[in-house]
């Protein structure tokens, strides 16, 4: 078989497994249980260890038709979700980058970039310390790996971190309330070296426009006035971000090309 295909189906199914384990690390970054302890996955309700037919990324969800054997409540939709989303992510980086070492890097950056997006979604916080050591580990990677220039990935934390300190600042000197969060600063430190400078632009830009897109029914359909009304709903802008520097890091340099090419 075609060496190229045999080793997209390897990434794909290498992100599938470990689709299941950002799902625990996302399931204890919520509850604040420790990643190692226990190490076998149980279900969050009845506390009933899976078998490991249980436990097969995407099929045994399918198989047990969204519920547990035991307890029979409903399993959470997101963990087939993040399996798919893995997988996906891991055959895009194969396609786009190949075997080595840059696969590597932005395989285990999107795994992190997977677990802080679907915390942040479920309780509008992110977990501050993965983002500090992973935005050290970024800066670091970045020029050996990534064929970014430290100074570059330096360079990009601080602009896209300052950016975000500046609007925060500047929104809520204006309206009087919190228009971002602070952990979305704390985000940009990480994305930043992760894309260059070059693409700093393209998140922000990418992960507005998603943010709108997916929000567009809850922004025309929200009742006026008061609690509910649209613009006083939050919604949590870190899953976005990151979504927007995926895309960046896949298609960024073909995006930044078109536009180039446009302007001339
Ligand atoms: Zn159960």
């Amino acid at each position: 078989m075609d060496e190229t295909l045999v080793f997209r189906i390897l990434a794909t199914v290498l992100g599938l497994i470990l689709g299941s384990f950002y799902n625990v690390c996302i399931h204890r970054g919520l509850t604040g249980e420790s990643i190692a302890n226990p190490p076998r996955s149980k279900c969050p309700k009845c506390g009933h260890f899976l078998s490991w037919w249980e436990n097969i990324p995407l099929l045994s969800w399918l198989l047990l038709r969204g519920r547990c054997r035991s307890c029979r409540k409903p399993i959470s939709a997101r963990y087939p979700l993040v399996e798919a989303l893995s997988g996906a992510l891991a055959l895009a980086l194969a396609v786009k980058f190949g075997p080595g070492m840059k696969f590597a890097v932005y395989l285990a950056f999107s795994g992190l970039l997977t677990v802080l997006a679907f915390i942040d979604l479920a309780s509008f916080m992110l977990p501050l310390w993965p983002m500090i050591i992973g935005a050290v580990l970024a800066v670091i990677c970045a020029p050996l790996f990534l064929d970014i220039p430290l100074m570059d990935a330096l360079l990009a934390a601080g602009l896209g971190a300052g950016t975000f300190w500046l609007v925060r600042w500047g929104y809520r000197r204006l309206r009087g309330i919190e228009g971002l969060g602070e952990g979305d600063i704390w985000l940009m430190l990480l994305l930043g070296p992760l894309t260059g400078v070059r693409h700093l632009p393209f998140v922000i830009l990418a992960s507005g426009i998603s943010l709108i897109a997916f929000n567009l029914p809850m922004l025309l359909g929200g009742d006026k006035g008061g609690e509910g009304h649209p613009m006083r709903t939050p919604i949590p802008y870190g899953p976005f971000l990151c979504l927007g520097a995926m895309l960046a890091i896949l298609v960024g340099d073909e995006v930044l090309g078109w536009y180039l090419g446009v302007l001339r």
